[in-house]
């Protein structure tokens, strides 16, 4: 009996519905398809589903978003063969802002695959960097000085960095005065000058004697490499008019060679000892590319010998004056780090004499004599050569 129950049982279990549980498993797949492809839709993962939706901006925004992320990353550069060395140089430390600057970008080898370069602002954003290197200061960077760091992309970890002081931009709108020191650079004074210049992101024009500029290459240097406008005060402080043929001529080039021996570059202007010129004169120094630049507010430093009278002359100027001061007076220091800020803060921009005739549309030709801008008359003010006979006589004794 129990053989044959076994016997039973056993027929029945070869009767187990296989088709059942294929069709079963089916089912399950093709439920769990349908919950997928559903669930797929809610999440919106799907490029097609996407486009095709009537999303709102944001969701739009969001997916513009993800699929410009899943291109740059698809972008893969070849960095087979880097670089050994990046250079970078900008012509100068400074810029305003306003201007944009060239950079000069070296690399080795030349044919380095990946020549890409990551530039970084240390504040955020102030100065960016177009790919073919030029220097951009942006919007509000004006009296900061960065440091910009290039770095190579291609696995080298080559970078170079460089700082860049950033003067305001000019507003030719608004009032600017031109400060401007003669008869230095004396190392003691002068330095200290800067210093309160560079601080305040002001610019001033230094006219040199060649004499000095000889003895103290660095500060004539430091000048420039601040953004100061260099001119020349002649080589030994003479006075031309009562020079001419080749004294008059060795007075002139020798100064400027002192100067461009110092910065690298020829002066453009040449502020005459004692403001004298004449139609020689002008000419001579016409012949050597400059434009003599005297003055339109003597602060009579020289003869006041006080910070506070400097102080209180310097501070009369009003809109297009060139000031005349002396960088190599110890009673001076004082009043130019007072009346740095303070004409600053009084709304006027402190600019080079260079800057000053630019931004007012005004030229600074050679062989000309010029004193002031003027924002209303055209070449008020200003003697030219050609009807100039003897315009220095009346300005020879308001000098040291
Ligand atoms: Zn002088």
């Amino acid at each position: 009996m129990a053989s044959s129950r076994r016997a039973d049982k056993a027929p029945k279990k070869t009767k187990v519905p296989i088709g059942k549980y294929i069709l079963g498993a089916v089912v399950i797949c093709v439920l769990l398809c349908g919950i997928f492809a559903i669930g797929k839709r809610l999440i919106g993962g799907s490029g097609k589903t996407e486009q095709t939706g009537n999303n709102n901006g944001k969701e739009s925004q969001t997916q513009t978003g993800k699929a410009a992320e899943e291109k740059t990353t698809e972008v893969k550069a070849d960095n087979s063969n880097p670089m050994t060395k990046l250079t970078v140089k900008a012509p100068a430390g400074y810029l305003r802002e306003g201007e944009t600057m060239q950079l000069d970008i070296k690399y080795e080898p030349k044919d380095a695959s990946n020549p890409t370069l990551k530039w970084t602002c240390s504040e955020d954003g102030l100065v960016t960097v177009s790919e073919d290197g030029e220097l951009v200061p942006e919007e509000g960077s004006g009296k900061h000085t960065v440091t910009m760091t290039a770095e190579a992309t291609d696995g080298s970890g080559l970078s170079q960095s460089f700082e860049l002081m950033i003067y305001p931009k000019i507003d030719p709108s608004q009032p600017m005065v031109a400060i401007t020191f003669d008869d230095g650079p004396n190392p003691d004074t002068t330095n200290v000058m800067l210093d309160a210049l560079e601080e305040n992101y002001a610019k001033a024009t230094f006219f040199c004697l060649g004499q000095n500029a000889g003895y103290y290459p660095e500060v004539v240097k430091r000048e420039y490499d601040l953004g100061m406008e260099v001119g020349t005060h002649t080589f030994s402080h003479v006075q031309l008019t009562k020079l001419s043929g080749d004294a008059l001529d060795e007075e002139i080039s020798k100064s400027v060679d002192a100067i461009k021996e110092a910065t690298g570059v020829k002066p453009v202007l040449m502020r005459p000892p004692y403001g004298a010129v004449n139609k020689t004169v002008l000419k001579a120094v016409g012949g050597y590319g400059l434009c003599c630049m005297n003055w339109s507010l003597d602060t009579e430093d020289w003869k006041t010998k006080k910070a506070d009278a400097t102080y209180a002359e310097t501070m009369k100027a009003v809109d297009g004056d060139v000031v005349l001061l002396h960088d190599i007076h110890e009673y001076n220091v004082d009043a130019v780090k007072r009346f740095v800020p303070d004409l600053m803060a009084q709304g006027f921009q402190l600019v080079t004499v260079s800057e000053l005739y630019k931004n007012r549309g005004e030229t600074l030709d050679p062989g000309t004599l010029h004193f002031r801008t003027d924002p209303t008359t055209e070449s008020a003010g200003e003697t030219t050569a050609a009807d100039a006979d003897d315009p220095g006589a009346q300005a020879e004794t308001t000098e040291e």
